[in-house]
């Protein structure tokens, strides 16, 4: 299957950054092409991705830049050119990054021609940077979240020198339209809406590695989802830290100043897209144009991720969530009356300072109330330069587990339940792929999320069929096609 790299084509970019940006590909061409005559093959590149949807966007766009420059993509460390595309949400992210670069330093050993770059939430902390300059010598390139778009131009710089190259940048209020980008998926895409976060939940470091809210205009998010429409996209998802808060970056008499339910609508009205999801919207703000336009719009996927952290209102006042446990429950008692089909799923972190079991006992009251379809739990991360890492009373770690151990219980006990009320149903699913363990198994995705596995060809992949749901085994189905 093959997929094209979306705006490769110079007559079809609008955005002057993006246009010089593609010209540093051409350069970038000449020096990948003199490596291949050198090396008797063609260049290698890998990009591994930690995090988000939103890092998974943004290494789409690193590999069409490689792609174009004439890179052959691998998944192994061993190639020509490894870039890492870092996350610094959790600790245990950092670490694996460190792991990683350590062993890619032996590949480097025997391939003298060999270029690692790093990039993503991660450089944007100092400390992280620090590290690499002083430990990891043999990085070639670092570069942040907000300059990501020239990535072209600092691989030409990178390709060209011996040393290490750093470009990291505090801010930016720029977004630049139009870079190339390369799907992993012909059938579906991410879309970002918007960059950044004005929140600052206390345990969080995104506000500071993103930067604030910055809002793309309706009509280049309109302009990408047609093109990739046209280039055989059938579902997009939305993506921003707070989609709920799209828009509101723009000036009041600003004709771009639509809300997030507005965009929606419009973009449910492009033709060839099937299903729209988005990811992630905040319960303090989800409003109820919101979900009406959810209940009058069949493309839009019957599934909510609506994060919820902690079930505690004390706990939740000090995560500067801006709701109470009661507003939330009220906002999934409106969302069940409104939309009965919806599977809504959650994310719970535990440990977070001052927590105690009486303040878990609360998440598991919501758990049990909201019935979650699924929900993603953490343990609490202290992430440095945030205010929740000033905290003074942390939990001690054997607590944390203990609590963790209880409310996983719960929220699977939970997901199994509301995973098996869709037992016996027909529903559309979209085939995403042959089956990771049994070729002759095709897996799906019900527009609720809800993974399904059935026999069938791969010629459907990219298409939406009707599966029956036979077999309910916790999280996912075991189905039939219905011809
Ligand atoms: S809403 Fe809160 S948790 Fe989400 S990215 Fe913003 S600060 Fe982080």
């Amino acid at each position: 299957m093959s997929i094209n790299v979306l705006n490769s084509n110079k007559n079809e970019v609008t955005d002057a950054e993006s246009l010089k940006q593609l010209e540093f590909i051409e350069q970038a061409k000449e020096k990948v092409s003199a490596l291949e005559k050198e090396l008797g093959r063609k260049p290698t590149a890998c990009v591994v991705t930690f995090g988000c949807q939103m890092n998974a966007r943004d290494s789409e766009k690193l590999l069409a830049t490689l792609k174009l420059a004439g890179y052959e993509e691998v998944e192994t460390e061993d190639a020509d050119f490894v870039i890492y595309n870092t996350c610094t949400v959790r600790d245990n992210a950092d670490q694996r990054v460190f792991g990683r670069l350590g062993q890619c330093s032996n590949h480097k050993k025997n391939n003298p021609h060999m270029k690692i770059a790093i990039c993503g939430c991660m450089m944007q902390e100092q400390g992280a940077v620090e590290k690499i300059q002083k430990s990891y010598r043999f990085v070639d390139l670092i570069f942040g979240t907000h300059n990501i778009y020239k990535f072209a131009e600092l691989l030409n710089t990178c390709l060209d020198s011996d040393r290490m190259i750093i470009d990291i940048w505090k801010e930016t209020d720029k977004i630049v339209e139009d870079l190339p980008v390369f799907r992993k998926y012909p059938f579906k895409s991410g879309v970002n809406i918007m960059f950044g976060c004005n929140n600052f939940c206390t345990y969080c470091i995104v506000p500071y590695v993103r930067g604030r809210e910055r809002s793309r205009a309706p009509k280049d998010i309109i302009r990408e989802c047609e093109k990739l429409a046209a280039d055989g996209v059938k579902e997009v998802m939305l993506l921003g830290q707070n989609v709920n808060s799209y828009g509101l970056d723009f000036k009041d008499d600003d004709p771009n100043k639509i809300s997030f339910a507005k965009l929606l609508e419009m973009v449910c009205e492009v033709e060839g897209i099937e299903r729209v999801r988005f990811m992630t919207p905040h319960p303090k703000d989800f409003s109820d144009e919101l979900l009406e336009v959810i209940g009058k719009n069949e493309k839009i996927a019957r599934h909510i991720h609506l994060p919820l952290q902690s079930g505690n209102t004390e706990i939740l006042r000090r995560m500067n969530r801006k709701y109470t446990k009661d507003d939330y429950l009220a906002l999934v008692d409106k969302i069940r009356r409104d939309l009965p089909d919806v599977a809504i799923t959650t994310d719970i972190i535990v440990g977070f300072p001052g927590e105690t079991s009486e303040a878990v006992d609360d998440t598991i009251d919501v758990v049990k109330k909201a019935h979650f379809n699924n929900a993603f739990t953490f343990i609490y991360s202290k992430r440095t330069g945030t205010p929740a890492a000033s905290f003074e009373d942390q939990v001690p770690e054997e607590l944390v587990k203990e609590n963790f151990d209880r409310l996983l219980k719960v929220v699977q006990d939970e997901a199994k339940e509301q995973t098996l009320k869709y037992a016996g149903q027909t529903q559309r699913a979209l085939v995403e792929s042959v089956n990771d363990h049994d070729e002759s198994l095709l897996t799906g995705r019900l527009s609720n999320n809800t993974l399904v596995h059935f026999p069938g060809s791969k010629e459907l992949i990219g298409d939406f069929v009707d599966v029956k749901l036979l077999e309910c085994h916790g999280f996912y189905y075991v189905g039939e096609l219905v011809k």
